[in-house]
């Protein structure tokens, strides 16, 4: 019923060169039937990205973006730059730019509307920190993060998001969450999200990211409630990132 959906995300990784690899080697011959791929690259490749992918499944995204339209908010990009260059989706709310670059709720609600406003697919991230599960928060932790997006938009907005739960200790540590660990979060974001709707719970596609990689896909890929997967260390390499496409198929 719902599509599974493996996205790449490079963060401030990979080169020109390495575009044009995974444009070549990404064919839908090398994915199975019915499983959906994406690549988040960063900007300065999103139109070499859109180049080498024209051909293949390959789906373009980006990793963030403005929460303005235009002016001067020198260094920034708007969703409609985005658009241009061929991305699709655009990473919101991944735990790197909740840190490191200071975006509470409000300024990952703002980058939402944004992408919404230019016609992209925002991928909307969640997740704990390690300190938060053990105080046994996770939940307050990642609804609080999902109602804060989810109640300010309307019915229709809410339908076009992809949601990503990525467990903050699990992100380029090599812990990945166990199967039933991610699944039990899975099953709690999409019981809240029935409470917007049934066909919004029934359709979202919920991915699960933090070390997913080629040995743990399949087991995690196979919760009723993971559809896909946010991979960062993993998608930066071509063989891995097609062995976990096809733990999906
Ligand atoms: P790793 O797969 O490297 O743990 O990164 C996960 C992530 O942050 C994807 O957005």
């Amino acid at each position: 019923m719902r599509t599974p959906l493996i996205a790449g995300n490079w963060k401030m990784n990979g080169s020109r060169e390495l575009i044009e690899h995974f444009g070549r080697q990404v064919t839908s011959d090398a994915l199975p039937g019915g499983v959906s791929a994406a690549l988040m690259v960063p900007f300065p490749y999103l139109e070499a990205a859109n180049k080498a992918f024209k051909a293949g499944p390959l789906v373009v995204g980006a990793q963030t973006l403005s929460d303005q339209p235009s002016g001067a908010f020198t260094g920034e990009v708007s969703g409609n730059m985005l658009a241009e260059l061929g991305a699709q989706y655009v990473l919101v709310g991944h735990s790197e730019r909740r840190a490191l670059f200071h975006e509470d709720d409000t300024a990952v609600l703002a980058r939402v509307r944004a992408a919404l406003a230019a016609g992209l697919v925002p991928m909307l991230c969640l997740g704990e920190t390690l300190e938060e599960r053990e105080a046994e928060r996770t939940e307050a932790v990642v609804l609080g993060q999902l109602e804060a997006v989810l109640d300010a938009l309307e019915a229709d907005q809410r339908q076009r998001l992809v949601i990503a739960y990525e467990p903050v200790w699990a992100i380029g540590t090599g812990r990945t969450a166990s199967p039933e660990q991610a699944q039990a979060v899975h099953e709690v974001i999409r019981a809240r999200l029935a409470r917007y709707s049934a066909p919004l719970a029934e359709g979202m596609q919920l991915l699960y990211g933090g070390s997913m990689k080629a040995s743990n896909a399949a087991e995690l890929l196979a919760q009723p409630d993971i559809d896909g997967g946010l991979v960062g260390g993993a998608s930066l390499k071509v063989d891995d990132f097609l062995a976990i496409c096809q733990s999906a198929g």
